[in-house]
């Protein structure tokens, strides 16, 4: 069997990218295999299509994070068009619900309103729209007392779309387009031979290519373990997260997003309107260093007492349509992994960890530009060859994970006596990140997310340790 170009992997972002290699060349034939994984991340994500909902303090710190912003504005800018080209294809309607309310409540540390001040402070920069409410005229918003939001702002650019009824359009889109998708059992061997990738599928069937494109998300590195020659690429970790889809039975229900700012580790408490009287609740955030598929009690219990207490009261008496769990492409650094992985054919899309549904049509425009090698400048710095960047220093990473810890302590109902404010929460997670770094041997500051898994996973460490080693990260 041959094929122009192979997509292993069928979520958001291996078929963005199908989608978009079809539409720019016709003549030639595409493939998607898909091994349908539990624990995907499109599937688990809600979605909402956030960007400056997305912004803390740190996003437009430094240049590495302000490419990444870049990526995420030009998403933002691009939907639209995006959800009209796809819908055009199915003939069939993407649900989308338009507006996004972020809100600050008292259940956090003063990094939330630092990270709140930010966001506001890029949507002036970038002169987007957005307007101050009351957070008492946010519709369906009617948390505990204890959680009244501080403050609140209306984003009427941002808004959300479901998820799975997306994917399944855009997989109508793609096989009108004339996409072949095929799902398989295993991925056998991605295998270099003469000028052409060869790809063994369910232990027999070849599929020769002159470029295949991974997109398999936080399967990534066991992926990319099949090729031969061997490559080598930062390892892709898993970013669990835990979320449920619930069908109201009282109380007037949300009509657009509500969301917290990103926070303690997490991608912000958030509900997401779906049709038929359901709302998506999500969601946690734990680093594995494999995708879980499983959740932990303690997880679904967090996020629905978060969800009953900071969104609405009424939420205690919702039914639980189902529970999902989905794990997100996470980089060592934080930062995607997109583009040429060698010169022979072979290129990634993944690392795109929390907003990788919204970032998808762009990244699947500028990864087809690099396959035409035309300029790609979105992508420039992502590329899955490059080293590991340091978005933080070694400092201000235990700073930030202290403080993490004392937004989580809060939003876990932690309640200092008067006379010792935040300092234990904070000085023991500081200890605990100086700890893992005097482990570690390396003089680099990690992303705290990362620290947080190497909290809990001895053996991560030995891995870092020696994958910063080899790649010549300095040691101290
Ligand atoms: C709980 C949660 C909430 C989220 N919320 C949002 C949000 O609101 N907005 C947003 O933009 N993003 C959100 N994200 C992040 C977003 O979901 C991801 O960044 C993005 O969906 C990643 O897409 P992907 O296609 O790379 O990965 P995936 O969706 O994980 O898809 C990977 C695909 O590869 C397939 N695969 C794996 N291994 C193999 C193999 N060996 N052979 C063939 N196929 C294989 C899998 O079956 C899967 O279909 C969230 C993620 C989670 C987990």
């Amino acid at each position: 069997m041959n094929y122009d170009y192979v997509i292993v992997g069928g979520g958001a972002i291996g078929l963005a990218i199908a989608y978009r290699l079809k539409k720019s060349h016709e003549e030639r034939s595409v493939l998607v295999l898909n091994s349908n994984e539990t624990g995907t991340a499109s599937l688990a994500s809600g979605a909402m299509l956030g960007c400056f909902g997305e912004v803390t303090k740190y996003t437009l710190k430094n240049e590495a994070g302000k490419k990444k912003f870049d990526l995420m504005y030009a998403a933002h800018k691009q939907w639209a068009s995006w959800r009209e080209e796809v819908e055009a294809s199915a003939q069939q309607s993407i649900r989308h619900t338009p507006g996004s309310y972020v809100i600050l409540n008292t259940h956090g540390g003063s990094l939330d309103d630092e990270n709140f001040d930010a966001m506001v402070q890029a949507l002036v920069n970038y002169e987007e729209p957005y307007e101050y409410v009351a957070p008492k005229d946010i519709p369906g918003l009617h948390p505990n007392n204890l959680a009244r939001p501080l403050r609140a702002i209306y984003l009427p650019n941002e808004g959300s779309i479901e998820s799975n009824q997306y994917v399944e359009v855009l997989r109508v889109a793609c096989r009108n387009i004339g996409i072949t998708l095929t799902d398989i059992h295993s991925l056998g061997a991605i295998e270099r031979r003469g000028n052409d990738y060869v790809v063994t599928i369910d232990d027999e069937t070849n599929i020769t290519t002159s470029s295949v494109i991974i997109a398999t998300g936080a399967y990534t590195s066991s992926v990319l373990a099949k090729v031969t020659p061997t490559v080598g690429a930062m390892p892709v970790l898993a970013g669990n997260g835990v979320a449920a889809v619930t069908k109201r039975q009282l109380g007037e229900g949300f009509k657009a997003t509500v969301r917290t700012a990103n926070r303690a580790g997490s991608c912000g408490l958030h509900i997401v309107p779906m049709s038929d009287g359901c709302e998506y609740i999500g969601a946690t955030n734990v680093l594995y260093s494999e995708p879980e598929a499983r959740m932990t009690v303690g997880l679904s219990h967090f996020l629905s007492q978060c969800a009953i207490e900071q969104l609405d009261l009424n939420i205690y008496h919702s039914f639980v349509q189902t529970w999902r769990t989905g794990n997100r492409p996470v980089s060592l650094d934080t930062l995607p992994l997109i583009g040429k992985i060698d010169d022979l054919g072979l290129y990634v899309a993944t690392g795109t960890y929390r907003d990788g549904l919204h970032c998808s049509p762009v990244i699947a425009d500028a990864l087809v530009a690099v396959i035409d090698e035309r300029e790609a400048p979105l992508i420039e710095s992502f590329n899955p060859q490059r080293t590991f960047t340091e978005l933080m220093s070694k400092e201000v990473s235990m700073d930030e994970y202290a403080m993490q810890a004392v937004s989580g302590a809060y939003e876990n109902w932690y309640r200092p006596a008067y006379y010792m404010n935040d300092d234990e929460v904070y000085k023991s997670a500081r200890q605990k990140a100086a700890d893992i770094y005097d482990q570690l041997q390396i003089n680099v500051g990690l992303h705290p997310d990362i620290l947080l898994l190497l909290s809990s996973d001895d053996s991560a460490i030995e891995r870092v340790r020696e994958y910063l080693l080899i790649n010549e990260v300095q040691a101290t």
